[in-house]
C-alpha cells in the first residue's frame, strides 16, 4: 500500500538551459500517477521548474533553514518554499551534513519547521564506509532517525520519506547490494514500529539512494523494504526515466 517514490537530487548541476531539457523528458514520459515523481534543481531554478513540470511529477528544494524569516543572509524558509508552491524538502541530505554542518540537531529543526510549513519532507540517513567497517552502520542510522523522529508528531509521518543513503555508495558508483539495502530498510522500519508505531511503520516510504542507476533499479526495486529511490547523477540523464517508470 505504500505508493512507489522516486526523488531526483540534481544536486549543484544544471542550467537554465539544461534543467528545461530535463523537465521536458519528464513532461514527455507519461508518467503514472502510481509512483509519486519528485525532482529537486538548485535553488534557483526552482519556480522555473515549477512552472515548467507537468502533474503529477512535483518540487522540491534540496535544503531550508529552520527559522521563518529573518537575518538569515543565504539561507531560504519553509514557508517561503510553500508561498511558490514548493511542497517538498530533502533535509539531512549527508553532503549538507558533511560539507555545511547539518548536524542531527540542526536537521532535526529543519525537519520541525518544514513540517510546521506543511511541507513534505525526504529525510536523509546514512552511515559512512568507517562506520560500516566498524559494524555501527545500525546505530549510526537508528541514532539519526531518532533526532529526526523526535519532533515528528505520529499524524505527521504521512509527510516524511526516510530516504536511506550510504555515504560510501553516493557518488561512487559503489551501489549497495540489495542484500544490503533491505537489511539497513528492514531495521529502520522494525524501528519505527517499534518506537513510533505498527502502522507508522507500515506506511512509511523508505527510499534507497546511492548510485542508483537505469541498470541496478530494477533488482533494488524488489527489495520488499525499498519503497523507491533518492537519485543523484542517474536524475540529470534520459535513464531517470526508466527509474521513475520501474514499479509503474
Ligand atoms: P548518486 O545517485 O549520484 O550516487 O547520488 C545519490 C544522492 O546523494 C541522492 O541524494
Amino acid at each position: 500500500q505504500r505508493k512507489f517514490f522516486v526523488g531526483g537530487n540534481f544536486k549543484m548541476n544544471g542550467s537554465i538551459k539544461s534543467i528545461k531539457e530535463i523537465i521536458e523528458r519528464l513532461n514527455a514520459a507519461n508518467l503514472s500517477d502510481t509512483v509519486e515523481v519528485v525532482v529537486a534543481p538548485p535553488a534557483i531554478y526552482l519556480l522555473q521548474v515549477q512552472a515548467l513540470l507537468k502533474a503529477p511529477a512535483q518540487v522540491s528544494a534540496q535544503n531550508a533553514f529552520s527559522e521563518t524569516s529573518g537575518a538569515f543572509t543565504g539561507e531560504i524558509s519553509p514557508s517561503q518554499l510553500k508561498d511558490a508552491n514548493i511542497h517538498w524538502v530533502i533535509l539531512g541530505h549527508s553532503e549538507r551534513r558533511s560539507l555545511f554542518g547539518d548536524t542531527d540537531k540542526l536537521v532535526s529543526e529543519k525537519v520541525k519547521a518544514a513540517l510546521e510549513a506543511q511541507l513534505g519532507v525526504i529525510a536523509c540517513i546514512g552511515e559512512t564506509l568507517e562506520q560500516r567497517e566498524k559494524g555501527i552502520t545500525t546505530q549510526t542510522v537508528e541514532s539519526q532517525l531518532e533526532a529526526i523522529a523526535n519532533v515528528v508528531s505520529e499524524d505527521r509521518w504521512k509527510d516524511i520519506v526516510i530516504a536511506y543513503e550510504p555515504v560510501w555508495a553516493i557518488g561512487t558508483g559503489k551501489v549497495a547490494t540489495v542484500e544490503q539495502a533491505q537489511e539497513v530498510h528492514a531495521d529502520i522500519r522494525q524501528w519505527l514500529e517499534k518506537k513510533v508505531s505498527k502502522e507508522v511503520a507500515e506506511t512509511t516510504r523508505i527510499i534507497y539512494g546511492g548510485s542508483v542507476s537505469g541498470k541496478n533499479c530494477g533488482e533494488l526495486a524488489t527489495a520488499p523494504d525499498i519503497d523507491g529511490f533518492l537519485v543523484g547523477g542517474a536524475s540529470l540523464k534520459p535513464e531517470f526515466i526508466d527509474i521513475c517508470k520501474i514499479k509503474a
